[in-house]
């Protein structure tokens, strides 16, 4: 592909910048699954804006949707003022999200992003407790604010702020030790009351780790977290931000698990289009804010409602979810066949859905692979706490064609830098 000239960000952008290095083009549009550099060169996106993207770019009843609200001058910006287009979100989401799960929850508008529902879970679950703490786990990752990184088990995003772990430590994840019940652990320590751990107000978790490396959390270990917060009650935080909206196969990540989140944290790709928005689902005895003791200025952004209202049509009957799970079974398929090919990858396959990775032992390998696959057309990032995973989050209205275009030019990316 053509090469752009890059100088312009080069120059004038803080050196914070990120995703403009890994794909360095300028995009200019995109539709589905497929992105446009100002060169006329086309990428299959299996990054979907970090899980943004859910039901790819530009989908058409959205952008009908958003033509038709901009030119009947739609209110754009409205605080949280009552608004039909909030007005009709509400409802839509209680009758074909909440309702058909048998779910009771509070709806509440945080801030434009994911980092700021996060924060309201934090606050709400010290509010209701009276505690301070918040357990999180390794490799977690929950946003750059500072509440946020508080409970981020990431020491690189943390350590330039100065920002330590809420606990002086994260709990292990899942079986992440062999042997090793970081539960039981956690519970032990609780009530010693010499151990220096206090009751904490809550537990946050992703039932999936995204940043994290692509980490599955068995539904087992799920319910035993969820237990132990019933046990000592402890709030139970969902950060459903990455692996909420459908990503790993139903639309609440934890919906097959079984387990009930006091609090629930959604963003990304809760607008449909990738507009910015995000909600934190509050169980209603614990909705124990009066008017006004969080606000904020972009809590009301009326085209990500009209947009999000539209997307929730894909979640009326069990077809979409049902199609996830079998282009679930497509990536996996070819991705199980790629680690036993090229065993010089050292590769494991992990994920859940359409929330997929291959992790790989060789330092810089799946980075390596992952910058091949842009110069052959493929956006795809790499996560966890050494770049080690080849990340795969492809918008969910991927097609067969699309997916093995993709998984093909993974295949000759891999071969190219094993050489
Ligand atoms: N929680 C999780 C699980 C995430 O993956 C992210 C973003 N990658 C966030 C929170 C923060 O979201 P945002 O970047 O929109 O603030």
């Amino acid at each position: 592909n053509q090469k752009t000239d890059m100088s312009v960000f080069e120059n004038l952008e803080s050196e914070v910048r990120s995703y403009s290095r890994s794909f360095p083009t300028t995009f200019e549009k995109a539709k589905g699954y497929h992105m446009w550099d100002g060169n006329g060169n086309s990428y299959i996106d299996f990054f979907a804006g970090a899980g943004a993207l859910n039901y790819g770019h530009n989908d058409d009843a959205m952008q009908q949707k958003l033509i038709e609200y901009i030119q009947s001058d739609g209110l754009l910006h409205s605080l949280d003022m009552a608004t039909n287009a909030r007005a009709e979100f509400l409802k839509k989401f209680n009758e074909v999200i909440l309702e058909p799960r048998n779910m009771s929850y509070k709806i509440m508008f945080p801030g434009p992003t994911g980092t700021n529902t996060v924060e309201s879970a934090l606050k709400i679950a010290r509010k209701v407790t009276g505690r301070e703490k918040v357990v999180t786990f390794t490799n977690a990752f929950h946003g750059m604010t500072i509440g946020a990184l508080s409970v981020t088990g990431n020491a690189f995003k943390r350590h330039g702020a100065g920002i330590p772990l809420t606990y002086s430590m994260a709990m292990p994840y899942d079986d992440y030790m062999d042997g090793y019940d970081s539960l039981d652990y956690l519970e032990r320590m609780i009530q010693d009351g010499g151990s220096g751990i206090d009751l904490p107000a809550a537990i946050i978790l992703e039932t999936v780790q995204g940043e994290g490396g692509i980490n599955a959390a068995s539904f087992e270990w799920l319910k035993k977290v969820e237990e132990l917060c019933r046990r000592l009650d402890i709030m139970l935080i969902v950060d459903d931000v990455q692996a909420g909206c459908g990503r790993t196969g139903t639309f609440f990540s934890f919906e097959k698990a079984g387990i009930s989140p006091d609090v629930v944290c959604l963003s990304k790709s809760i607008s449909g289009s990738g507009l910015p928005m995000a909600i934190t689902l509050i169980k209603p005895e614990y909705d124990q804010w009066g008017p006004g003791e969080h606000n904020g200025t972009f809590r009301g952004n009326n085209l990500a409602f009209v947009t999000a209202t539209e997307a929730l049509d894909y979640w009326k009957t069990n077809e979409f979810s049902e199609s996830i799970e079998e282009k679930s079974g497509l990536f996996q398929k070819r991705l199980y066949q790629f680690v036993k090919d090229y065993p010089e990858l050292e590769g494991e396959v992990r994920g859940r859905g359409l929330m997929l990775g291959i992790a790989s032992k060789k330092e810089g390998l799946a980075g390596q692979i992952a910058a091949e696959s842009f110069k052959k057309g493929l956006i795809i990032e790499t996560s966890g706490p050494d770049d080690e995973v080849l990340k795969m989050l492809p918008p969910l209205i991927i097609d067969e064609e699309g997916i093995s275009k993709g998984l093909d030019i993974i295949e000759e990316s891999i071969k190219a830098v094993l050489g």
